[in-house]
């Protein structure tokens, strides 16, 4: 098992396949993109599965998320499903993607066995997305949603973040255009995980003030039908249900003390948490020739040394050196 010092257990793998992206969301990387991993760097399909196969079979991983960067961008992803599902014991395996090429890929990754799938969407207006991401391709998210909800990966969740005075004003029609697509929306507070370190306090929108704005048009009730365990999202039905809504406040309202995540980067390092300032090097362990046991025994190691928190509000803190899409979100 994947177990810290707290006592926490690490269940919840996130894979990053890899840190290339087709947009340039203002809160993750700066508009002309970043410097990419050389593809030598970059873990093979193969080394990839290796170590999800570790992980399900040896440590007590039950579900693997598929992440980047953009993980439609990995040529080989209905592949690495494939052969995730096909695992003993059989993990959950979703996708957090922003989209772009689903509407294609919706029916493959779902004949793979993909469980689920979270799409981020920040905006309704094609105009705010293109100030917002750098890049004019609101319509095919959007037809990346319905192809999602078309091939069965349901309930289709949607992701959005809040910038002020960018698309702050779009908490309630975000939520009503969800509700009529049968989609469930979660809106995640900024962290300080962008490569231009712009992210600013008083320039999140906190999870009490999307409560807020929302309250103002719904009716939200606590979902207490629903154990929260270590899911990230308070979650909250709406008008009375059963439609949800759920609200991340990673950094006003932190999770720590039931995290049960752990992150595996496109480059092979895990991470015991997002703001981790260490990583443990799977990678270079496995390409000298390690055996699974090593690999799982470095990988428990890793874990071990979790921090209570992320340590945002310390006056110590110190934002990560790799950007979100580096990391994996
Ligand atoms: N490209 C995929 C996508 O757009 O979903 C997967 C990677 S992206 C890093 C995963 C999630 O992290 C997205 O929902 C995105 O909105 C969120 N995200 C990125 N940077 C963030 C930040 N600084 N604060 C909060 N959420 C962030």
């Amino acid at each position: 098992m994947l177990r810290d010092s707290f006592g926490r257990v690490a269940t919840d793998l996130r894979v990053s396949l890899t840190d290339k992206c087709n947009l340039r969301c203002t809160y993750c990387m700066p508009p002309e993109g970043l410097d990419w991993l050389p593809s030598a760097q970059l873990l093979t399909a193969d080394e990839i599965v290796r170590l999800v196969t570790i992980g399900v079979e040896r440590l007590g991983i039950t579900e693997v998320r598929y992440t980047g960067g953009e993980p439609l961008i990995r040529r080989e992803l209905v592949d690495i499903v494939a052969r995730t599902t096909a695992l003993t014991p059989r993990p959950q395996v979703s996708l957090t993607t922003n989209g772009i090429g689903l509407a294609r890929l919706a029916e493959p990754l779902a004949a793979a066995g993909l469980d689920r799938v979270n799409v981020s969407l920040d905006t309704l207006d094609p105009a705010t997305f293109k100030r917002l991401a750098h890049r004019d391709r609101h319509a095919d998210v959007i037809a990346g949603l319905a192809a999602a909800s078309d091939a069965g990966l349901r309930p289709v969740k949607v992701n959005a973040v809040l910038m002020r005075d960018l698309n702050d004003q779009e908490a309630v029609p975000l939520l009503r255009w969800c509700l009529e697509q049968g989609y469930e929306l979660r809106f995640i507070e900024q962290m300080p995980l962008d490569a231009q370190h712009g992210w600013t306090r008083e320039g999140m929108v906190t999870a009490d003030e999307i409560l807020d704005r929302l309250s103002a048009a719904f009716d939200l009730t606590d979902d207490d039908l629903e154990e929260r365990g270590s899911a990230p999202a308070e979650r909250f039905l709406v008008d009375g249900g059963p439609a949800r809504v759920g609200v991340i406040g990673s950094v006003t309202r932190p999770f720590c003390g039931s995290c049960d995540r752990v992150r595996l980067t496109a480059d092979g390092q895990v991470r015991n948490c997002l703001f981790a300032t260490e990583e443990s090097d799977l990678k270079t362990a496995m390409r000298d020739g390690a055996s699974d046991e090593e690999l799982a025994e470095r990988w428990t190691a890793a874990i071990a040394r979790k921090r209570a928190g992320h340590g945002i509000d310390d006056p110590s803190f110190l934002q990560p050196s790799r950007p979100m899409s580096a990391i994996g979100g």
